[in-house]
């Protein structure tokens, strides 16, 4: 650190993002990234929008709204382009919480959280998950201070259904509900027709997972215009051209293939189901989950000699320390010749034990 850093960010503990290793080859089932490529008319799209680098971008992203409000059933004027669902999420924490109004969200969840809480310098107040390692909808609700849930939750792959949601969001018009869909569309069910029900809010995707551009760099809010409008003024005020040219682009070439994003849905998710039920065969307990991941453990072996038994053998999947998962790991779901290799190299760790 200099010691010309503003004191304001000293202290900060930034975001530590899954490792992007370049020594060796990996299955790399850490990042939760699609193991499919984006739609070749995205990436046409993009190409073609290569040749204007010359240009800004369109500030209003025009064509890439109009295209997404027909794709969510919302208003042109409903939505919020960003840099990743992450500017998404770091603009309703500047917006919505404040020294009187916490963030609050759940004691496991999305690791950003806590991070943009002390970017912007706002209290957190975590709300614990159950048992279970589902989200304590009852605790949600009375807990005081914008809410921001994941749904389905990360690093669990648990989703709250629609009508728990509506219930929490219903349960106080006065507090802000962010809901974090950044893996809604591997199984959960999407609060995104309530935004013209409930005042209060918030939706945020993201096209890094189930659209396949997480190399892109592409999310967006989806609430009220007022609500909208909040986030427009922040975003005008650090970077109007947040968006890409080209990643505009590719958006647009994505929506426009519908059949291609749902067939690698139904895809992953078919290849999620088998993976879970190979892994429950052998000895690990599997959260269910509505992601792109699942979240597993063994009682023979700690979740840290998994991870590093598996990264010696060439799979990187993601470990988290916190006391509660800290026997927990985090695989991402690949196409089925990488689960191929994961339940392979996890049958070889447990014979030698
Ligand atoms: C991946 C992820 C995001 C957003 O990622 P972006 O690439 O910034 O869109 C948001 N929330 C959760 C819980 C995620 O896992």
């Amino acid at each position: 650190m200099s010691r010309f850093f503003s004191r304001r960010y000293s202290r900060l503990e930034p975001y530590v993002p899954g490792e992007q290793p370049r020594e060796r080859k990996y299955v790399k089932l850490n990042t939760n990234e699609s193991p499919y490529p984006p739609s070749p008319s995205a990436v046409a799209a993009a190409r073609e929008a290569a040749a204007r680098l010359n240009l800004y971008p369109d500030p209003e992203c025009a064509s890439l709204r109009k295209a997404a409000a027909d794709t969510f059933g919302v208003r042109p004027g409903q939505l919020v382009f960003t840099n990743g669902s992450d500017d998404a999420l770091n603009f309703a924490f500047m917006a919505f919480c404040s020294d009187t109004v916490p963030a609050v969200f759940a004691d496991i969840t999305y690791g950003f959280y806590p991070v943009f809480a002390a970017l912007n310098g706002v209290p957190s107040v975590t709300v614990p998950l159950k048992s279970d390692f589902s989200m304590d909808a009852g605790a949600l609700k009375a807990a005081r201070g914008t809410l921001f849930i994941a749904n389905p939750n990360a690093p669990t792959g648990i989703s709250l259904p629609l009508a728990v949601m509506e219930d929490i969001i219903a349960s106080d018009p006065d507090r802000i509900v962010v809901v974090d869909e950044a893996y809604v569309d591997f199984g959960g069910e999407s609060c995104i027709g309530l935004i013209d029900r409930y005042d209060n809010l918030l939706v945020c995707r993201t096209f890094s997972k189930s659209l396949s551009m997480a190399g892109a760099r592409l999310g967006f809010a989806a609430g009220c215009e007022a609500l909208v409008s909040d986030l427009e003024t922040l975003r005008y005020s650090t970077n109007p051209y947040n968006i890409n040219g080209m990643t505009m682009a590719a958006g647009i070439g994505s929506l426009a293939d519908g059949k291609y994003f749902e067939d690698n849905c139904r895809r992953i998710i078919e290849t999620r189901e088998k993976t879970a039920a190979r892994m429950k065969k052998l000895g690990f307990e599997v959260l269910p989950s509505s992601a792109n991941f699942i979240f597993v453990r063994h009682n023979g072996i700690s979740g840290e000699d998994y991870y590093s038994g598996l990264r010696k053998r060439g799979v990187l999947v993601r470990h988290f320390n916190g006391e509660r998962i800290r026997d927990f790991n985090r695989i991402t779901i690949g196409s089925p010749e990488e689960m191929d290799v994961l339940v392979a190299e996890t049958e070889k760790i447990l014979e030698e034990l």
